[in-house]
């Protein structure tokens, strides 16, 4: 597995895998784990000829990224190959996003620290606070704490073509594009924070605003992508942005398939949810390719993270996360030939 003391690489965009271990539930069912990583960017998947004799493979098929993490991966490992690295760009003036792609229930929440609920309550662990914690180490500890920033964050939720603010109870929010194509998302509140313990409040708030008045919680919140955004801006340049960090726990991709249920709001839900993902997928390899366009009107999503695809000091990461069992087979190599294609 990967560990501390492996060497990051820099790129402008960086894709790779996060497999989650088999839940207790699946342990006692007994599930298949149809997935191994023989080695720090390698994955393999084990797909069995026939879901009743698991012990027949179609043949492995083998996937390369930047980072294969595995199942005895920690939080802190993901976020030092993935995010981490991404901190100096939004000092140098740059945008930086990091996003979390996968099915529902493959981890997505867990890795970005969204989570409040049950034993595992990670805020203090996942990927949002490590950000923050690095901005403000960056802030008292290194050569940019002369420079004299205001660091401020907004949470808040796309769902269809709706944006809701979960810093303020969940309030509608309109999108504007004006004549020279900067994109505002207007009212969203944005809170002054000076310290790492103020960032890890409005989480726990946004997350807990996420979920709260459903009665499935975990249903309704895979249906919609969360973005958490850290900005950057100096004293005395008034309201324009320096830097920018967005992190993104988007809507589990298996939703996306939902184009042909019968019911008509699960059927728009799924309609949109597929245009967001393959919208994104176009933006983020626009980004890697001088000169190519950024299809970011495709959807509310790209749309609002316009000008972290546009920039000449954008970075990406994507985190594709899977799960192990045999039974999610089918969505694991959606979500890793997707993630295969980012690149
Ligand atoms: P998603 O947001 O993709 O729907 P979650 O993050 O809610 O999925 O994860 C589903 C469950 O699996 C949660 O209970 C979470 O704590 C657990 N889980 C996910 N990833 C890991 C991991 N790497 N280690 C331990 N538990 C995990
Ligand atoms: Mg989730």
């Amino acid at each position: 597995p990967l560990r501390d003391s492996d060497s990051v690489v820099e790129n402008q965009i960086t894709v790779c895998v996060r497999k989650r271990p088999l839940n207790d539930k699946e342990v006692n069912k007994r599930e298949v784990d149809v997935i191994s990583v023989p080695s720090k960017d390698i994955l393999v998947v084990h797909e069995p000829k026939n879901k009743v004799d698991l012990t027949k493979y179609l043949e492995n098929q083998h996937f390369r990224f930047d980072y294969v993490f595995d199942e005895t991966c920690s939080n802190y490992i993901v976020y030092k190959f993935t995010a981490r690295p991404l901190v100096k760009t939004i000092f140098e003036g740059g945008m930086a996003t990091c996003f979390a792609y996968g099915q529902t229930g493959s981890g997505k929440t867990h890795t970005m620290g969204g989570e409040f609920r049950g034993k595992h309550q990670n805020f203090n662990n996942g990927i949002y606070a490590y950000v923050a914690q690095d901005v403000f180490q960056f802030l008292n500890h290194t050569k940019y704490k002369k420079m004299d920033f205001i660091v401020s964050a907004s949470f808040f939720e796309i769902y269809g073509k709706l944006v809701f603010d979960l810093l303020a109870k969940k309030e509608r929010l309109k999108v504007l594009e004006d004549g020279r194509q900067v994109v505002q998302v207007v009212g969203l509140t944005e809170k002054v924070v000076t310290k790492v313990e103020d960032v890890l409040d409005l989480i726990q708030k946004g997350s807990q605003e996420r979920t709260s008045g459903q009665t499935s919680a975990n249903s309704n919140s895979s249906r919609s992508h969360a973005v958490f955004q850290i900005i950057l801006r100096r004293y005395g340049s008034g309201n324009k942005i320096f830097g920018k960090f967005s992190l993104i726990d988007l809507a589990g991709n298996e939703r996306g398939a939902d184009t042909f249920k019968s019911n008509r709001q699960t059927r728009i839900e799924g309609g949109d949810i597929n245009k967001s993902l393959l919208a994104l997928k176009e933006c983020i390899r626009a980004l890697g390719k001088k000169g190519s366009h950024c299809p970011f009107r495709g959807s509310k999503l790209t749309q609002v993270l316009r000008d972290s695809f546009i920039g000449e000091n954008s970075r990406t990461c994507m985190i594709a996360l899977i799960s192990p069992g045999v039974a999610s087979c089918e969505h694991t190599l959606n979500t890793l030939r997707y993630a295969d294609r980012v690149k």
